[in-house]
């Protein structure tokens, strides 16, 4: 498994050793969007921290189970459902899709599974029914609460204490419940929404409970792993664990994690004040993988901060790498000699001591910022120490090390097979005849395959007009 891994668990709020419950394999689960919109630049940043956090998981030798929900039933999904005048199972159903659309545009390997809360509903009302049976739990009224106080850990992930919580709660407590700090687990339908039956009342599950049954069903009752963004701690993993904890009697989670937040022009994303990117709208300026690159050149327990300014910024550091690899591939084809030549052993230890360093700020809580300050000597020592001179193993094994370790980051750092400008136009001319009979999947599909192949496309009034990426 090579050198030891340090990750900051926010359970301890220290950076501890990796070690996991089954050696050799990582049992890992991260909380997904809910599906009633195109994801935002702000979702991009977990699921590209912790795709990476995958990848380099896996480089490492070990086997990862990875796991993502999707909350496909919620108040957002019904109220655009209504407003669209269509069911919440078409909305979730088609933002699904869309979110499929966007991780592939961002190079994120596929979960081991992606399971929807509206599939698991039986495993829910198997793990309420277990809590109200050991009394962690109970009904009224159609509406099933969670006991929390009966939970004597409760506040462990988040630092918070009960009794503090409870002084700080303003709002009119509802007289079913027996403590303002009890949440839902279940409860009843409202007019024009969807529902299951259940042993309480026909209505749906609490948004919480949801990730303890997934989590337990796809990776067992304690996983290595749990992660998402910073304001899922509290109180929505602090209830996971309650949920969890209580009902299976083990710890569920050893290592939490939590990436802070992105912001837009040093404020908070904001919908509403026009402060806001979807990862659809940015892919329509940049290749994606721009903006993977750009995410992951800052820490993911610090802040970030995104603009146009800073998107060249990452622009012109990967154009700057990419040409550095094309370079390397030309290198190759130029180059007269096969062998490693012993002049060469000095360039070539440059470089695996370079990996070295690549390695030790990924061991050392995934800090990609020095593992980009890796690559980027590594690519500077490329630039300076390789010619075509030099023998092709050389130029081999330099090349697969900085695609090898880009790889890691999600990066595609080999220059794929170009289209010819006669493919393009004839894949333009498929997307407008697709458009026209108002094929708009077969349309967003031949857009996407030109894009993966470094094409974006502009629609503008005189036609459709193309440029290379
Ligand atoms: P949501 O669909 O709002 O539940 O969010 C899905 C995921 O995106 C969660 O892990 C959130 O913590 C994360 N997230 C939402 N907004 C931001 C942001 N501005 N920066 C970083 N992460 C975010
Ligand atoms: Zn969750």
């Amino acid at each position: 498994m090579g050198a030891k891994m340090r990750i900051y668990n926010t359970l301890t709020k220290k950076k501890e050793e990796f070690v996991p419950i089954e050696e050799g394999r990582v049992r890992m689960y991260v909380c997904g969007p809910t599906v009633y919109n195109y994801i935002h630049i702000g979702n991009a940043r977990p699921i590209i921290v912790f795709d990476t956090v995958r990848r380099y998981l896996e480089y490492k030798g070990y086997e990862v189970n990875f796991v993502t929900n999707f909350t496909d039933v919620d108040d957002k999904i019904i109220k655009r459902a209504n407003e669209e005048g269509i069911s919440a199972a078409e909305i979730s159903e088609r933002y699904i899709e869309e979110y499929h659309k966007d991780l592939d545009g961002l190079n994120v390997k596929p979960a081991t599974a992606n399971p929807k809360a509206t599939q698991e509903i039986d495993g829910m009302i198997e793990m309420i029914s277990t809590l109200i049976r050991k009394k962690n739990a109970y009904e009224k009224n159609g509406t099933v609460y969670f006991r929390t106080r009966s939970f004597k850990d409760y506040g462990k992930l988040s630092k918070k204490n009960i009794d503090d919580l409870e002084a700080g709660i303003r709002i009119a407590v509802s007289e079913e419940k027996e403590d303002p700090m009890d949440f839902v687990l279940w409860k009843p339908k409202k007019e024009g929404e969807p529902y299951w039956s259940s042993p309480w009342s026909d209505g749906r599950p609490g948004w919480h409970i949801e990730c303890s049954v997934m989590s337990k069903k796809y990776l067992g009752e304690q996983i290595d792993i749990h992660a998402g963004g910073e304001d899922l701690i509290f109180p929505h993993h602090e209830n996971e664990i309650a949920q969890s904890e209580a009902c299976n009697g083990k710890e569920f989670a050893r290592y939490w994690m939590h990436n802070a937040f992105l912001n837009i022009d040093n404020k908070k994303m904001s919908k509403s004040d026009g402060n806001f990117f979807t990862v659809r709208e940015i892919g329509e300026k940049y290749p994606l993988q721009i903006l993977r690159f750009f995410m992951l050149s800052a820490h993911y327990r610090s802040p970030v901060n995104f603009s146009g300014e800073l998107m060249e910024a990452s622009k012109n550091g990967l154009e700057r790498i990419l040409t550095a690899t094309y370079n390397l591939e030309h290198l190759l084809e130029e180059a007269k000699t096969k062998e490693l030549r012993p002049e060469e052993k000095n360039i070539l230890a440059e470089i695996d001591s370079l990996n070295e360093k690549f390695d030790a700020a990924m061991d050392d809580d995934f800090n990609t910022a020095d593992a980009i300050a890796a690559i980027f000597e590594m690519v500077k020592t490329a630039n300076t120490k390789i010619t075509s001179d030099n023998s092709k193993e050389l130029i081999e094994k330099a090349l697969d090390k900085i695609v090898l370790l880009f790889d890691i980051l999600g990066i595609q750092a080999k220059k794929k097979a170009e289209l010819l400008e006669e493919e393009i136009e004839k894949l333009i001319q498929e997307r407008q005849n697709a458009r026209k009979s108002r094929n708009f999947a077969k349309a967003d599909e031949i857009r996407t395959l030109l894009f993966e192949k470094g094409i974006i496309l502009e629609d503008t009034r005189e036609g459709v007009r193309w440029k290379r990426a």
